[in-house]
């Protein structure tokens, strides 16, 4: 477009939104999508379930396919001055398998698109493709096409995933009932923590570039966050047990966020108990380093990746000898009466003070 188009493209656009402008971090991210969604009606009958969940649900024979996709943009997502573009790769994917396991499912295929400036070699090319090939071969997923477009400025990453579930295996948001046990794996908080001190080595490296970052004893929590895994051995020991979850969603945006995507989504309240909540020794002891408080990390944390579910008493049993699933509260008849039990007794209310992209 030349320069006088484009300038009188954006005039119009800004008479456009000049006449009412409503800001979107008033909505926030939540709003913003629920907006969206009421604005679509589905009229596929092959389309079973659309926006609002892990992954879209589509009809495919006897099973279903799931469709899920995630975005990673340079400077919001990923900081390349402490993240290996092979990690990167490797994340890209292992954040949209986690999704489709969420769902229950497994994850057959992935497209990758990428928006990239001139500021990438092809060797860097290379080595972000390394690390989705890694993905692939761990998650057992192929990658079967994508897009590639010029960007002004950073790199975006979008991959979308294409998994099979059959359809009364399939665990949505909404299947919480009263009285099932919500379950959480592995730990809480790391990822977060992670962050914090990768922010502070490159802080302490731009003030000093002769100071080489010591990170050996992070090295847990800095894992967590450069390489998340998808935890699709989960949905694998689940069916193992012969347990299939009422409800479940990964934990992208922190505890605390996606547990009111399931209380909401199912119309029922929620009640955990802090000294349930699995925290690693090491998140614990950074996050005091940092000032932080650990259960506030666990809550609101994000990007842990680990899976949130919900499942029937009389389903406890099967799983309750598994080392790396916690129970950690109860569901509730009572709508929008979702709290967390302190250590010290204390109901205190659930907030989701977790990542959304536009709240301040
Ligand atoms: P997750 O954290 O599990 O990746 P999100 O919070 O990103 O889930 O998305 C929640 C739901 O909203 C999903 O069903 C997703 O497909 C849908 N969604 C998100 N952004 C948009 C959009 N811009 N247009 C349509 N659907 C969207
Ligand atoms: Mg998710």
């Amino acid at each position: 477009m030349n320069g006088l188009l484009r300038r009188q493209k954006e005039t119009s656009i800004q008479k456009c939104m000049s006449e009412i402008r409503t800001e979107i971090k008033q909505l926030g991210e939540f709003g913003l999508i629920d907006r969206i969604q009421q604005q679509f009606t589905l009229t596929n009958a092959t389309s079973r379930t659309g926006i609002g969940d892990d992954a879209a649900v589509i009809d495919a024979g006897d099973d279903c396919l799931l469709v899920s996709t995630d975005m990673l943009v340079e400077g919001v997502h990923f900081d390349l001055a402490y993240t290996p573009i092979q990690h990167l790769g490797y994340k890209a994917v292992a954040v949209n398998v986690s999704d489709i396991a969420a769902m229950n499912g497994k994850t057959e295929q992935i497209t990758v698109s990428l928006a990239l400036s001139n500021r990438f070699s092809i060797e860097a090319v290379d080595a972000l493709y390394a690390g989705i090939r890694s993905a692939c071969e761990n998650y057992k997923v192929d990658l079967v096409g994508g897009d590639t477009t010029s960007s002004s400025s950073g790199l975006v990453i979008s991959v979308t995933a294409l998994g099979r579930a059959k359809r009364e295996q399939i665990a949505y948001r909404n299947g919480a009932k009263p009285n099932d046990i919500i379950c959480v794996t592995g730990d809480l908080g790391a990822a977060l923590v992670g962050l914090q001190v990768l922010e502070r080595e490159k802080e302490v490296f731009l003030a000093n570039p002769d100071m080489q970052p010591d990170l050996e004893k992070y090295q847990y929590l800095v894992g967590r966050q450069l390489k998340p895994e998808a935890r699709t051995d989960i949905v694998f020991d689940l069916a193992e047990a012969g347990v299939k979850p009422s409800a479940m969603i990964d934990i992208s945006d922190g505890l605390a966020s996606e547990l009111l995507h399931i209380a909401k989504n199912s119309q029922v309240g929620i009640r955990i108990y802090e000294d349930k909540v699995p925290i690693d020794h090491s998140t614990y002891e950074t996050a005091i380093e940092f000032k932080l408080d650990p259960i506030t990390c666990a809550l609101n944390g994000g990007e842990d990746y680990e899976m949130l579910f919900t499942i029937s008493k009389s389903d406890q049993e099967k799983i309750k000898n598994h080392p790396d699933i916690h129970f950690i509260g109860y569901v509730h008849e009572r709508k929008s009466e979702n709290v967390l039990i302190t250590k010290a007794g204390t109901p205190v209310p659930l907030r989701a003070q977790g990542w959304d992209h536009f709240k301040a």
